[in-house]
């Protein structure tokens, strides 16, 4: 393949993730980034998606009991809600968790997640 059509490719698929503002699956990002490039096919959107990861343009984001979703790797810390019903995963500003939490002397906290589940307003 050459590489003006893989950055083409890969392009298309960034803009998809940017533009989303909720993370995609691969089958969300093939839908979007078709509109550009029509001809794009899903083992190509798993290579450029893993490109982009190893890159640091994009972050994968793993939710429970899901295929993993796809994030501009440059967002504030968020959670995460997937509507059970179409499967959607949408990001959720803001954290809960950030001042409620008394831990035990001795316990230091890196990172956490936290993913939401329930319906999306067009489920409803
Ligand atoms: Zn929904
Ligand atoms: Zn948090």
């Amino acid at each position: 393949m050459s590489t003006q059509r893989k950055t083409r490719q890969r392009r298309a698929i960034w803009k998809a993730i940017q533009a989303a503002g909720r993370p995609l699956s691969p089958q969300e990002v093939l839908t979007l980034a078709r509109a550009e490039v029509p001809q794009l096919g899903l083992a190509t959107v798993y290579r450029s998606l893993n490109a982009l990861v190893d890159g640091e343009e994009i972050r994968a984001v793993e939710l429970p009991g899901e295929s993993t979703r796809y994030e501009p790797a440059d967002l504030a810390h968020h959670h995460h809600f997937i509507c059970t019903r179409c499967k959607k995963a949408f990001d959720m500003e803001g954290c809960m968790l950030k001042h409620e939490l008394t831990l035990p002397p001795g316990f230091k906290v890196i990172s956490h997640e936290i993913t939401l589940s329930g319906t999306c307003p067009d489920c409803d």
